[in-house]
């Protein structure tokens, strides 16, 4: 071009995505990760295992930064995660701080490590947002998410010009205030039904009255895109266009409102009787999100307890889906991770790994200071277990502490128990 050569190039950066001429993506993870792992040695210097970043401070740190830094155009990219080379990366990337965040030894496992610190591998998070995506622009190719089509939000294209906007407002007719968080889709039909009616009649006066706030709150923000409540604002300025005027009314729900009560009676008679097609029967975003969260889960969990690693960790948490809604309720420290890997202050470890002569414990040369005999045979913390037991009411063994954690009532004395033998074993061995 104008006498100068142009070379051929192997890749190209478009829009932070670097494409290389293979589409091996390759080069594009490599990139994302060592600018996640330059983030991840700034907070070494500030996270170490007995003083620093608190956990929390350090999860925050992970959801906020190093997840949308890596997942940055996922959906593009997302079927490479499923090739070793770039999977090593991603374990490389989120090894390091599921051990910060669980304060873990560096030689405790990327399985553990992971479980304890409660987030889910990244490549899994990575196809799991490239097909929340895929569901949200409706072209999931399986569809095996949902039970029919997943309800799209209203194109921007579609919706009216800004300033075409007529004021919307509900009237509150509930004195305390009372926010459903649950999804209001079956409300929102409802409204938008009656919108559709009122274009057809001849009266000039309407109100509409809904018990659920979170579907007239849906109505009157122009900003929502649901595509029930863009055809409900639509219907209303078409009706102030005929000179009708519409009230839109939040009353209190099961309140024994004359109207409401009579609407519930009939709701209720029609779903029982009723044998047809249903008026709406789009998938809401939210569903499809829960259901691909679920599968991100099982197959989470499959990897867990098929990998030959955390075998320790598997005494407390056998099951990852179960762990993974617990640990959070767990205050984890460096002790406590100490107990729950194994890999610590305990002469098996510290024997494995070269530090010390012996694995022995000190209440038999024959029997091996391991945390399965410290927590549950070794008689020397004997006292402490029937204690335990006797306030409990449950008998400590390998094969109930995932009982135990699980239960609430009993989990905290658990680890409390837990806690303190590994206290005066670390002690003893340092
Ligand atoms: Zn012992």
């Amino acid at each position: 071009m104008g006498g100068v050569d142009i070379e051929f190039s192997k890749e190209i950066k478009i829009l932070g995505l670097t494409i290389d001429d293979k589409l091996t993506f390759n080069s594009h993870v490599a990139e994302v990760c060592k600018k996640a792992l330059n983030i991840y040695k700034q907070l070494s210097r500030a996270a170490k295992v007995s003083w620093g970043l608190h956990p929390e401070v350090i999860r925050l740190i992970y959801t906020a930064t190093e997840e949308p830094i890596i997942m940055y155009a996922a959906s593009a990219w997302a079927p490479a995660t499923k090739k070793l080379g770039i999977q090593k990366h991603l374990n490389a990337v989120q090894r390091g701080f599921a051990q910060k965040l669980t304060k873990a030894y560096r030689t405790v496992s990327l399985n553990s490590a992971l479980l304890l610190a409660g987030i889910l591998p990244l490549d899994i998070r990575i196809q799991e947002a490239a097909a929340l995506y895929e569901a949200r622009r409706g072209t999931d190719p399986e569809q095996s998410h949902g039970e029919g089509d997943v309800e799209l939000v209203t194109a921007y294209a579609e919706t009216p010009h800004p300033a075409e906007h007529m004021e919307l407002e509900f009237i509150n007719l509930v004195d305390q205030q009372q926010v459903e968080a649950h999804n209001c889709q079956a409300e929102l039909l409802a409204i938008c039904k009656a919108t559709r009616v009122i274009l057809d009649r001849q009266e000039t006066s309407f109100g509409i009255f809904s018990d659920s706030r979170s579907a007239l709150e849906t109505i009157v923000n122009h900003n929502t895109r649901h595509p029930l409540a863009t055809e409900a604002r639509s219907n209303l300025s078409c009706c102030k266009s005929q000179n009708k005027t519409v009230n839109l009314f939040w009353i209190k729900a099961h309140a024994g409102l004359e109207g409401n009560e009579a609407a519930d009676k009939l709701a209720k008679e029609a779903a029982k009787t009723l044998k047809r097609k249903p008026h709406y029967e789009q998938c809401p975003v939210s569903f499809v999100k829960q259901k691909i969260r679920m599968d991100s889960l099982a197959e989470w969990n499959r990897r867990y307890k098929s990998g030959t690693t955390a075998s320790i960790t598997k005494i407390f948490f056998p099951d990852a889906i179960d762990a993974y809604r617990t640990v959070r309720k767990i205050e984890i420290n460096n002790v406590l991770t100490q107990v729950m890997t194994g890999h610590g202050g305990f002469s098996e470890y510290l024997n494995r790994f070269k530090c010390k002569e012996s694995p022995s414990c000190t209440c038999d040369p024959q029997q091996v200071e391991s945390i399965p005999h410290l927590l549950f045979d070794c008689p020397v913390y004997g006292f402490s277990r029937y204690e335990l037991e006797q306030r409990a009411g449950v008998t400590l063994s390998a094969e109930n502490a995932k009982h135990i954690i699980m239960n609430k009532e009993v989990r905290q004395a658990f680890l409390e128990y837990c806690i303190n033998i590994a206290n005066k074993v670390i002690a003893r061995n340092k």
